[in-house]
């Protein structure tokens, strides 16, 4: 039964809990899954059933240090859905990693696989540690310890975790060979993300920014927005925005500004993408001093004249303080959760068309799981076989989110909500509990 007020609630205009402005990405997941819910009339059996984790572990890691002393650290790996398959989600090493972040991050990864319907369910791990202040041999030693802790909870068939924030493809490379050593076997589909020679997918790098580029070029179209005659703006110059950037330029996209840690970049002829990625290159990983362009201040690369903004830096950047401001007609999110769900509001008024992070950057995991077929068969892809099936996915997955946003009268970040819960809650209603 659909709540009276629902279409009041769906648009933002009521919040089906009180949220601050300054939202966790948590609860800003769990009110748009609630909305989402209650659109599609999820009963409460399949509603319970998701709302929470399906299983939490966490370890104590006594890890060796250079100077002979022991430290114990703090990892946690948290399953929150194996319905559509075995779960998948990335290991995150940093200080302010607990529990709570790595359960919501969990049920992202389910909804994010749902969304593209890929076999998976949805997992995170992460590891309470600086990398920054350890050494190599000490992250070695702090990665192979997890991994055996973990044992029982990894299998390419059970659990697969890849990288995220402080983790890349050595780590992966460390927890492949951990858990190859302790079943006497090469196993490397248990972790995607791997170095290309111990069985890495080729465009993995690329893939969550062309995914972007995908989502993006399909939205313009529906939009009726030419790319050839289209201004961009994206925040955050790493492997999302960069590579999206890029991608689109080669498309036709003029993308005029662009930002990273160290400010904002304008040019309204055109920043050269290229050039730029050099630069950053050869300027240890940093635009500051960038002359391709002008500096404009940091806070109004979102509110610039274009068409398309893309949030490719990291979560909550557009809040109720400035989505009134936004003047593009499309908002591609390259981050997890750059927009709060108080904003969400705001955008849908304007009647701005959001491809929302659980479906635009989802050329990453896409590929991932490509990596994890390569693996199972023993056998490489080419890179163009790998660009062309992403493109697929994406370019399906954005239709069916399109196609339920109006046969719902939805914005999309709603409707996407609805697709990666539709597809959950039927697979669960034909597998059952006990
Ligand atoms: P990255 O570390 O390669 O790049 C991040 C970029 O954002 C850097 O250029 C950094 O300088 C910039 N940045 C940081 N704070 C900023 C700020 N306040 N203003 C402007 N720029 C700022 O990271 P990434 O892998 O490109 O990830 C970016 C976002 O995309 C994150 O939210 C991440 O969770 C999400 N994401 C990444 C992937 C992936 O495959 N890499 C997949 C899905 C989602």
């Amino acid at each position: 039964m659909l709540p009276k007020n629902l279409n009041e609630i769906v648009m933002g205009y009521i919040e089906p809990a009180p949220i601050k402005d300054k939202e966790n990405p948590f609860e800003s997941m769990m009110s748009r899954f609630h909305i989402a819910s209650q659109a599609l009339g999820l009963d409460d059996e399949v509603y319970n059933v998701l709302k929470s984790p399906a299983k939490q572990v966490v370890v104590s890691l006594p890890v060796t240090m250079d100077d002979g002393s022991i430290e114990v650290f703090e990892g946690y790996r948290v399953i929150h859905s194996s319905i559509l398959g075995p779960s998948k989600g990335g290991v995150r090493y940093d200080m302010g990693v607990n529990l709570d972040e790595v359960k919501a991050l969990a049920a992202w990864m389910t909804w994010k696989c749902a969304v593209v319907d890929i076999p998976y369910g949805g997992a995170k791990g992460g590891i309470t540690c600086n990398p920054r202040q350890m050494s190599k041999g000490e992250i070695e030693r702090l990665t192979r310890a997890y991994t055996i802790a973990m044992i029982e909870i990894f299998g390419q068939d059970r659990d697969i975790p890849a990288p995220d924030m402080g983790t890349g493809p050595r780590e992966m490379a460390w927890m492949m060979d951990a858990y190859s050593k302790a079943y006497g076997t090469t196993v490397n589909a248990v972790v995607t993300g791997k170095p290309l020679v111990l069985g890495g997918s080729l465009g993995r790098v690329e893939a969550t920014g062309r995914g972007v580029m995908v989502s993006t070029l399909v939205a313009m179209e529906k939009l009726k927005i030419n790319p050839y005659h289209a201004t961009c703006a994206v925040q955050g110059f790493g492997n999302v925005g960069a590579n999206a950037a890029m991608l689109l330029e080669e498309r036709g996209v003029k993308v005029i500004a662009i930002s990273d840690i160290s400010g904002a970049y304008y040019n309204n002829k055109g920043i050269n993408i290229r050039e730029a990625m050099d630069y950053r290159n050869q300027n240890n990983g940093s635009m500051s001093g960038f002359t391709g362009a002008e500096s404009i201040p940091a806070e109004d690369l979102l509110t610039l004249e274009v068409d398309v903004i893309i949030p490719a830096a990291k979560e909550d950047v557009i809040t109720t303080q400035n989505a009134s401001d936004i003047k593009a007609k499309l908002i591609v999110e390259g981050a997890n959760g750059p927009t709060s769900a108080n904003a969400d509001a705001i955008i849908n008024d304007k009647g701005i068309m959001v491809a929302p992070d659980i479906l635009a950057n989802a050329g990453g995991v896409t590929v991932s799981y490509f990596e994890w077929v390569q693996n199972r068969l023993g056998y490489k892809w080419t890179r163009e076989r790998v660009n062309r099936r992403m493109d697929r996915i994406m370019k399906e997955s954005f239709e069916r989110v399109y196609k339920a946003s109006l046969e719902y009268d939805v914005p999309m970040r709603i409707a996407a909500y609805i697709v990666a819960i539709d597809n959950v809650a039927q697979t669960y209603k034909y597998r059952g509990g006990y």
